[in-house]
């Protein structure tokens, strides 16, 4: 699929609203798009780049959409984050690009995580975003405005784009009803959701939860040993748990938003634990979580967990 707009989900009054801008040759030279962190701001931004760009505004077929949709336009910019920062030296590669002359009717700087750019780079750039080259457009993306420096925000048009809803996504992908409550909208979550590692992983997740009810202490702890194998699964088996949790009070008091709605048996089994011991579980779970992202050995952090749930 050559035209990049088609694989969009959402955002259409967005993409209306700036093709009526390009339309009337009135698109701002510098825009700054927010909303949630995976919700396909970066996809809408090469989508408008390309509907721009395009001599046929989108045609999907000719050279500059081709280009645009394997990365590789010579008018198209993209920087993000090196590391922890944008740094001066990326904002001397866009000094390079603009003062080279343009090929195509427009070109484009994205900057994604845009928040994360320092003052340094910022100011090296204020002057040109404030009156870039002709027909040059910068595009800032950010999870918020408000982290974004305030030069930078004053400089650029505000475009929000907002969570995708259920009905949005199911529309477009045919997913599992889990993994739409637990993407809470965000198109990355569901890529990462899908991959049948991680499939895999929510799967001995729950068995680990089924299991413990009967298994010793140490079975348990040596199925964790073997099931977090990195910070990164720990992490995802923690949050498994932790909706799971949520699930078990929402089924206890009958709301009806379960995320992992097809562990209802495993739900039923377990809801004669008490409130107290559902949140307490939680709470542990938090601390595990908290552990685990500030590099806790993760087997240790797991013990506090497992004492808890098998006593
Ligand atoms: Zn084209």
């Amino acid at each position: 699929m050559a035209l990049i707009a088609d694989s969009l989900i959402g955002h259409q009054e967005q993409l209306q609203k700036l093709k009526d801008l390009l339309q009337k040759d009135l698109l701002s030279h510098a825009y700054l798009f927010v909303g949630s962190q995976g919700i396909g701001k970066k996809l809408f931004a090469r989508a408008f780049c390309q509907i721009s760009m395009c001599q046929n505004r989108g045609c999907g077929k000719c050279g500059d959409c081709l280009k645009i949709e394997s990365n590789q336009h010579e008018s198209l910019l993209y920087i993000e984050p090196d590391g922890a920062q944008i740094k001066i030296s990326q904002a001397q590669d866009i000094h390079q690009f603009l003062n080279l002359k343009s090929t195509t009717p427009r070109r484009f700087v994205i900057i994604e995580n845009a928040h994360q750019m320092n003052v340094q780079a910022a100011n090296s750039l204020l002057k040109v975003m404030e009156e870039p080259p002709q027909n040059t457009h910068f595009i800032l993306i950010s999870p918020t405005e408000q982290s974004v420096l305030k030069t930078l925000r004053s400089r650029s048009q505000l475009i929000r784009f907002a969570p995708l809803s259920k009905e949005q996504i199911q529309s477009k992908m045919n997913l599992p009803d889990w993994i739409l409550n637990a993407s809470h909208g965000r198109f990355d979550m569901i890529q990462i959701l899908m991959t049948p590692e991680m499939d895999n992983l929510r799967k001995k997740a729950f068995q680990i939860i089924q299991n413990s009810q009967s298994l010793s202490l140490k079975q348990t702890f040596s199925d964790l040993k073997e099931t977090v194998r990195d910070r990164e699964t720990a992490l995802y088996v923690i949050l498994c748990w932790m909706q799971f949790l949520r699930d078990l009070s929402f089924y206890k008091s009958n709301i009806p938003t379960i995320i992992h709605a097809d562990h209802l048996d495993l739900l039923e089994s377990l809801k004669s634990l008490p409130d107290e011991k559902i949140f307490s579980l939680f709470e542990i779970a938090k601390q595990v979580e908290k552990d685990i992202q500030g590099n806790v050995d993760r087997v240790l952090a797991f013990e506090n967990w497992t004492l808890e749930y098998t006593t």
